[in-house]
């Protein structure tokens, strides 16, 4: 197929300072939970994309300096000649695609705590930021930086764009932005300096300029060097001359920089997911920048239409399409585009599950993508799988994300697969999970995977078909994969924190019984210890639909994991917003005559009780897996459980086993492997 000539623009070369990016995408630096330690799964993070058509692929948080160090989260370096090796790997492996390699060199100021160098962090005037979380928090705070601090930032960002260009990058980053080195000079609020760096909006942008200009001197007649800056704060604050002080920075720099990349200050509002956000949500803090410069400017906005990122060109708000998630998600993105495939994009879902990675300080995983993170490591190549046999027949029992992702990858691996589901739709817990306030995204895991397995020729799909182990049995399949799925229940806790003992009442329901329409008397207490964002899910579409709702947590926060994928401060807001009841810290006890009993997590005998009509508990799922256990007694050879039925998890996990299932069931497949990094010891 050939490219629909709507979409040509996205494909025109553009021009950066002294470097040509061959299209319009640009895979904007990101965080890939791959850090120094691991140059092989970096590299393969970031070729796959280059592979995949990005014109410009970019590092993520790239340290210039040891007082900038942000361990234990995963970030990557440029401190002496020793690194310019491990960063190559990467440059090459995108260079083999045609694609320009760009990194994002970086100083946190007071943005990082220092705790692997020990080193005491600088900033602008030694105000420090609120890290608000234990593991990143600090008892060391920032000092402020004197004459000679601010001439060693300046050699720094110097040394490490030497060190870049020799590394073989196209692009270098100056890094003002997201409450980092420079950045904190602009800001009124953090500079409170009385010299030529403080006071006028001229003096605080110095830093950034004189940065900018010594790395052009430097570096700047084979790279380009592009300047990260976050708008969104200094929006607020009236210019002088023109209406903001972000619009006054853009105008004096103007053309200073070979590119604007313009991003929002908070790690938060940038990574918002879809729940809290629709595509393209970023554009009030980077629509205004175009008219101020006549540099290219990039910006996100979780795209993954190609007709709003033409929109975004043509209506003169972007040069290029910024994308870190729908990267991610689809690192084919554009060469689908290319090649009048678009229908075929794995569309981000917005969930989140790769910031909660990076988080974790591991390779970032993602709900769409399972090879995210193993391009090295496994050898996994989000497009290609190995052939296998066509004779052999695979049944696939249940058509949820684990089975729906099974059916694809053996599809497209050749086999004959049948896919039975119960149900007369496809698509497992997404089609319950979807339908609730803010998920509708969420049916693209279904909806892409069902649009092609239904062209596959070697695919068969029988709907509204439960399978018995008889039935499976008779079958007589090579290989039987059962992906049944989980169901939630009505465990509450015990007073160790296990989960093993039912309530029954007829007013006591599970997610389940909610998600499949039961009618519930009010007012209602959730009981969530889940900890994910079903309880405060049920809780939004409850208060939609009138209900009194209290929600009842044993953690110190409502959806507390939600703090890993960033989703837990637009949780909070919204349940005040709804004005739903939070009671934090307890446990529920008991549940009879109306009445649901509490206790404190820390004490026991501080019980308390709560009037409700209808208690939902959203704590553990078991798994469907009867029908396994079944086939395994009968003596079946060849039969694996797979998703839920398996292990319960998010949707992430369930995807990723239906396709490691695939990649590994021929277990002496040599194209099967599984590397370490490994760490390099000096002789
Ligand atoms: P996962 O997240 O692991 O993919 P889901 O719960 O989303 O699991 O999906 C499981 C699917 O399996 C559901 O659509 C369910 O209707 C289907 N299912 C369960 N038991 C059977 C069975 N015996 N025969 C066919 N389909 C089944
Ligand atoms: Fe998008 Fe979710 Fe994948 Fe992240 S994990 S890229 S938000 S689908």
């Amino acid at each position: 197929m050939s490219r629909n000539p709507r979409y040509d623009i996205l494909f025109d070369p553009v021009k950066i300072g002294p470097v040509t990016a061959p299209n319009r995408f640009y895979q904007t630096p990101f965080a890939s939970g791959a850090g120094q330690q691991m140059p092989h799964t970096r590299a393969g993070i970031r070729e796959v994309r280059a592979e995949g058509g990005w014109g410009v692929v970019n590092t993520g948080y790239c340290s210039i300096h040891p007082s900038s160090d942000d361990a234990p989260l995963p970030y990557c370096r440029l401190w002496d000649d020793d690194d310019v090796k491990v960063q190559s790997l990467m440059v090459d492996a995108v260079h083999r695609h045609g694609a320009l390699a760009g990194v994002e060199l970086w100083h946190g100021g007071s943005g990082t705590t220092n705790k692997l160098t020990r080193i005491t962090p600088m900033s602008v005037s030694g105000v420090s930021s609120d890290l608000s979380y234990p593991g990143w928090m600090s008892l060391s705070k920032s000092r402020p930086m004197d004459k000679q601090d601010i001439r060693d930032l300046r050699r720094w960002h110097v040394d490490a764009a030497k060190r870049a260009k020799s590394a073989g990058f196209d692009i270098v980053y100056v890094y003002a932005g997201m409450g980092f080195g420079p950045y904190q000079f602009l800001l009124p609020w953090m500079n409170k300096r009385t010299d030529e760096y403080g006071g006028s909006l001229e003096n605080r942008v110095r830093l950034t300029r004189e940065i900018v200009e010594d790395m052009k001197d430097a570096v700047g007649e084979t790279c380009a060097v592009a300047l990260r800056f976050s708008s969104d704060a200094l929006l607020k604050v009236p210019g002088e001359n023109l209406q903001s002080e972000a619009h006054e920075i853009i105008s004096m720099l103007s053309d200073v920089p070979d590119l604007w990349d313009v991003k929002s200050s908070s790690w938060t509002e940038e990574t918002r997911s879809a729940r809290f956000s629709e595509q393209g949500a970023q554009e009030p803090i980077n629509g205004f920048v175009k008219p101020l410069t006549g540099r290219p400017v990039v910006g996100v906005g979780r795209f993954t239409s190609p007709d709003e990122m033409v929109s975004q060109i043509k209506r003169g708000v972007l040069d290029f399409i910024g994308a870190a998630r729908p990267s991610i998600a689809d690192p084919f993105l554009p060469k689908k585009i290319d090649e009048g495939r678009e229908d075929e994009i794995r569309e981000c879902i917005g969930c989140n599950i790769c910031v909660s990675c990076y988080h974790d300080g591991v390779p970032v995983r993602c709900t769409q993508n399972p090879t995210m993170g193993e391009e090295w490591r496994r050898g996994w190549h989000p497009d290609h799988i190995p052939p296998g046999d066509t004779e052999t027949s695979v049944l696939i029992v249940g058509a949820g994300p684990a089975g729906l992702k099974c059916s694809r990858a053996l599809g497209q691996r050749g086999f004959a697969v049948t896919l039975a589901e119960a149900k007369e739709e496809l698509g497992g817990r997404i089609n319950t999970e979807s339908t609730l306030p803010g998920l509708a995204t969420w049916a693209r895991v279904r909806d892409y995977r069902t649009n092609l397995i239904q062209q596959m020729g070697n695919v068969e799909i029988y709907r509204s078909n439960q399978l018995s182990a008889q039935d499976v049995i008779d079958f007589d399949c090579d290989h039987a994969v059962i992906a049944t799925g989980a169901r939630w229940t009505r465990n509450i806790l015990n007073s160790d924190g296990f989960p093993n003992a039912a309530i029954e009442s007829d007013s006591v329901f599970t997610p389940d019984d909610i998600l499949n329409g039961a009618r519930i008397e009010g007012p209602v207490v959730i009981y969530d210890f889940e900890h994910y964002n079903m309880g405060s899910c049920l809780a939004e579409l409850l208060r939609e639909q009138g209900s009194e709702v209290t929600l009842v947590t044993t953690a110190n926060a409502v959806s507390a994991w939600t703090f890993m994928n960033n989703e837990l401060i637009d949780i909070r807001n919204r349940m005040i917003e709804l004005g739903v009841s939070v009671i934090l810290e307890r446990q529920v006890t008991g549940f009879s005559n109306g009445k649901v009993r509490l206790a404190s997590v820390y004490r026991e005998g501080t019980a308390t009780s709560d009037e409700c009509g209808s208690l939902i508990i959203v704590g553990t799922r078991i798994g469907n897996d009867s029908l396994f256990q079944e086939l395994k007694s009968a003596g079946m050879q060849s039969v694996r459980s797979i998703g839920d039925c398996r292990a319960r998890g998010s949707i992430a996990h369930a995807v990723y086993s239906g396709h490691e299932y695939v990649r590994t069931m021929d277990a002496d497949d040599s194209n099967e492997r599984f590397e370490w990094e490994r760490p390099r010891l000096s002789s």
